[in-house]
């Protein structure tokens, strides 16, 4: 990881590096119209799992993903005329759309925790859309904060807060301090407010010539598609030394196991691998042992996920 973080500036060559960055499986900073997003290529495993590395998030959740314009988000985004809608009424701009997942999407499981859903946003801000045009990719980028700091607002808090985890930040000055984006659910039969954020639900409402849903009713109706809290079928057993029983045995180093979320014992492989390895794990049908994986650094959210995994379950 880079000793130094590159302060970029927000012209051709400035854009051009943080693009190559990215490329290189790197992170980078940038400023969106609301905080400072820290950005990774959202088809790289590792580079996602090195978000929450350097950000020290003790948990998993899905991650929004940044596209240029609407024709990149067709590419990951099982698109509707209720997203042709949206996208043509309020792209770019603070709305993000949670479609499900298209064919072919090549998405890291890590940036949707897992779901058949992906939630994209093309960003109003314009060093945003010059990066993602440059990079011409998908871009996972929650703010470019430690966790439980406060939001980054000028590239000054990114180097305060991330000097020496990221490679780069794109300075452009101060955000304008918007809010969150609003987050619309379009993966059920109804479209659902998932969030309230800088875009008026009134406006969308008004756009869709009907009313968004609330969280609640929609669990009702896509049961689910909502929860973020993946969990494979079969029942799951932590800290486990050995398979007992009929059990499938998932490992972590150098263990005698039927699938290793790392052999060499590597937590940000274990992290881009963790999503991909629960799923095949649901599709054995079979109860799941897991072996012991170490309470530091991203194994702090692996075993976060783990332990909702092994929970018990709703009724
Ligand atoms: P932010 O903290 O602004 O990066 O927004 C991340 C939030 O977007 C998550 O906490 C979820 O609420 C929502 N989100 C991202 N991806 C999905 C998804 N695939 N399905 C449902 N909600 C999502
Ligand atoms: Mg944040």
């Amino acid at each position: 990881m880079a000793e130094s973080m590159e302060i970029l500036a927000p012209d051709a060559a400035g854009i051009a590096c943080a693009a190559a960055h990215l490329r290189a499986g790197r992170l980078i900073a940038f400023p969106t119209e609301t905080v400072y997003g820290l950005g990774a290529d959202a088809r790289d495993g590792t580079a996602v799992a090195a978000i929450y590395a350097a950000k020290g998030r003790p948990s998993f959740n899905p991650l929004i993903v940044h596209v240029a314009d609407t024709d990149m988000a067709k590419r990951y985004g099982q698109w509707s005329d209720l997203a042709e809608v949206l996208a043509s009424a309020f792209w770019p701009g603070p709305l993000t759309l949670v479609l499900p997942l298209a064919d072919g999407h090549g998405l890291s499981s890590l940036v949707t925790a897992g779901l058949p859903s992906v939630a994209l946003r093309v960003p109003a801000h314009a060093t945003a859309r010059a990066l993602l045009s440059a990079f011409d990719g998908p871009v996972a980028a929650p703010s470019a904060n430690p966790s439980g700091r406060i939001s980054p607002t000028t590239a000054a808090h990114v180097v305060n807060g991330l000097e020496g985890r990221i490679a780069g930040v794109v300075d452009d000055g101060p955000c304008s301090v918007g809010l969150e984006s609003t987050i619309v659910g379009l993966t059920g039969d109804a479209p659902v407010l998932l969030r309230a954020g800088g875009l008026p639900v009134e406006a969308i409402e008004a756009a869709l010539g009907m009313p968004l849903a609330q969280p609640d009713d929609a669990k009702i109706t896509a049961p689910g598609q909502l929860t973020s809290h993946y969990a494979p079928a079969g029942q799951v057993r932590l800290n486990a030394e050995q398979a007992e029983g009929n059990e499938v045995l998932l490992g972590f180093g150098n263990v005698d196991c039927d699938l290793n979320l790392s052999p060499s014992g590597d937590l940000t492989e274990a992290a881009a691998r963790l999503f991909d390895c629960l799923h095949q794990l649901d599709a054995m049908a079979r109860p799941i042992a897991v072996t012991r994986i170490p309470e530091r650094g991203l194994g702090v959210a692996i075993n976060d996920r783990l332990r909702r995994a092994a929970a018990p379950r709703d009724p």
